[in-house]
């Protein structure tokens, strides 16, 4: 009898399942629009030659060793970091307010602040503060803060099905009415799984609401640039926060923006009210990093910070952003005329509204079942594609398949 014999099986990761599937499907055409990272319109991964380009550098650097980092990680790359979140004359940088902890990809960044928030914020250990997670939102999140000890994690309403939109009232609705002191977790841009985010004015009135309501902001920030194609853009509304007056944690993902996916490249950028707060919450971080990864892994950040304070390096940096977030625009723009010269009933003006890698078809449990039975184009059970999945040679071929699975 094995010790392990009580160990229920768990169940799979939506997405990395798919991908089985998919990988498991011999047919030649098919499609995966379900991976929540870029292709090019071959089809594949891209190392970025902005990557490629600092990776030899660092390789041929003498200087460099495999030293243990500090525990929260390497200076430059935390600085850097939060710069381009919050901006290269952030007045809260220049008055010694903001720190940041190296993190284990975006992941590592939200569960380090979630399990931060857990112990010390709104009272010690109060595990029954709220945290509220947009509907829908990343597969991830609930399980993040549940898993740190919030035992109270509920969705605000975001998502507008009918009109495929954002529910504005909903939420600000949400925002008016729950408990003071709440935590929201809000995407800073390129909702996933939406691709819709509030606009400009929306999100002035979702600030004014929350300082209002002494509602604590936790932004996730996993598409700076894959946005709009401009980090200064997909940052607005991190930097309008800020100036706001708002103490606030970041949780930054360089997996999509550098093609860091396996290299654990995350940021948790954090905003005290002065220098004196923010030095009491970096030593609590450096206790809570020490029991989990002790210290960081070395070679992504470098990556990282080697092409962010370069000026030459990062000009080339923001280009290879931009060819990918303009690869994703382009193909809302394929696959929405593609639909409207079929005739496909429904309006698909939301393919090109949204923004970044995802786009939330509408299409419904059975359409999507459809899709991937009979025409082997995988994607997320809630109707979800991934834009990269999309490219100038199967393109057709999905536009078609859509159309068979609505009509
Ligand atoms: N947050 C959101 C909204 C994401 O979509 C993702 C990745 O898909 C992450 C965080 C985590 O990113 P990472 O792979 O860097 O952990």
């Amino acid at each position: 009898m094995s010790v392990f014999s009580e160990v229920p099986q768990a169940a799979p990761v939506a997405v990395f399942k798919l991908t089985q599937d998919f990988n498991n499907d011999q047919f030649p055409n098919k499609v995966n629009l379900g991976v929540g990272a870029y292709r090019t319109d071959e089809g594949k991964p891209w190392v970025l030659p902005v990557v490629k380009k600092v990776e030899s550098i660092i390789v041929n650097d003498t200087t460099l060793n495999h030293e243990y980092l500090p525990i929260l990680g390497l200076p430059e790359f935390r600085s850097s970091a939060s710069k381009i979140a919050l901006g290269d004359d952030s007045p809260a940088i220049q008055e010694n307010r903001v720190g940041a902890v190296q993190c284990l990809g975006g992941t590592g960044a939200l569960k380090m602040g979630a399990e931060f928030l857990r112990r010390f914020y709104n009272g010690n250990n109060n595990t029954k503060t709220p945290v509220f997670v947009s509907a829908p939102t990343w597969e991830n999140h609930n399980a993040v803060f549940s898993n740190a000890g919030f035992e109270d994690v509920r969705p605000y309403k975001y998502w507008d099905a009918q009109n495929r939109g954002l529910d504005l009232a909903g939420f600000l609705g949400d925002l008016e009415s729950c408990p003071e002191h709440s935590i929201f977790v809000l995407h800073a841009c390129a909702h996933n799984p939406t691709g819709t985010d509030p606009t400009q004015e929306q999100w002035k009135q979702i600030a004014e609401v929350m300082m209002r309501r002494k509602l604590f902001v936790f932004f996730d920030s996993a598409y700076q640039g894959f946005a709009s194609g401009s980090l200064d853009k997909d940052a607005w509304a991190v930097r309008y926060f800020v100036s706001m007056g708002f103490e606030m944690l970041c949780a930054q993902s360089f997996s999509k923006n550098f093609g860091l996916y396996n290299e654990r490249v995350g940021n948790l950028t954090i905003v005290a009210r002065d220098a004196d707060n923010l030095k009491r919450v970096l030593s609590q971080m450096e206790k809570i990093v020490r029991t989990t990864w002790s210290n960081p892994p070395s070679q992504g950040a470098r990556v990282v910070a080697v092409t962010l304070n370069s000026p030459e390096l990062f000009a080339e940096w923001k280009d290879n952003v931009k060819t990918m977030a303009d690869r994703v625009l382009l193909m809302r723009a394929q696959l929405k005329a593609k639909l409207q010269a079929l005739g496909t009933p429904g309006t698909w003006e939301h393919i090109t509204d949204q923004i970044g890698m995802f786009s939330f078809t509408g299409l419904n449990p059975n359409q999507v079942e459809y899709m991937i039975k009979e025409k082997h184009i995988y994607l997320m059970a809630s109707g979800r594609i991934n834009m990269c999945g999309l490219t100038t040679k199967n393109i057709d071929y999905v536009a078609e398949s859509i159309h068979e699975a609505v009509t």
